[in-house]
C-alpha cells in the first residue's frame, strides 16, 4: 500500500531525501508521494523511512492502493529495473577494438 501525506504537513523537507525509491517530491502546496514509486520501503528497510523522519505525523496509508508485501516488493523490482535496464543479460556485446599494432611500446 503506498502512503498518502496530508494536509497537516509543514513541507519541512526530511522525508524526500529518505526515501529509497525516490517516491517524495514537493507538490503545490505540500510534498507528494507518488503511488507508482512507494513501496512502503519494503525490500529497504523494516519502517517506511518518511513516517520515521516526519515531525507532524502526517503520513498515512493510501487505501486507494491496497497492496501486499510481494506486491510491494514486485514493485520494488520493477522500478530498480527501470532504473538498471541490462540486469545480467546473455550476451555482453562488449567488442574490443583490437589495436593494429603488435609491440606498443617499444622506443628505439
Ligand atoms: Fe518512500 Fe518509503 Fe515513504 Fe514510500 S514509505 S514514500 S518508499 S520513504
Ligand atoms: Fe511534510 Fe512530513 Fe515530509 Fe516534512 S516530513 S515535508 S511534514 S510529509
Amino acid at each position: 500500500m503506498s502512503l498518502k501525506i496530508n494536509e497537516l504537513c509543514v513541507n519541512c523537507d526530511v522525508c524526500e531525501p529518505v526515501c529509497p525509491n525516490q517516491a517524495i517530491t514537493q507538490g503545490a502546496d505540500i510534498y507528494v508521494i507518488d503511488p507508482a514509486r512507494c513501496t512502503q520501503c519494503v525490500g529497504h528497510f523494516d519502517e517506511p523511512q518518511c513516517v520515521v523522519v516526519c515531525p507532524v505525523e502526517c503520513i498515512d496509508p493510501d487505501p486507494a492502493y491496497p497492496e501486499s508485501e510481494p506486491q510491494l516488493l514486485a514493485k520494488l523490482l520493477r522500478l530498480q529495473s527501470a532504473a538498471h535496464p541490462d540486469p545480467a543479460g546473455d550476451a555482453p556485446a562488449v567488442a574490443p577494438a583490437a589495436s593494429a599494432g603488435s609491440d606498443n611500446a617499444a622506443p628505439t
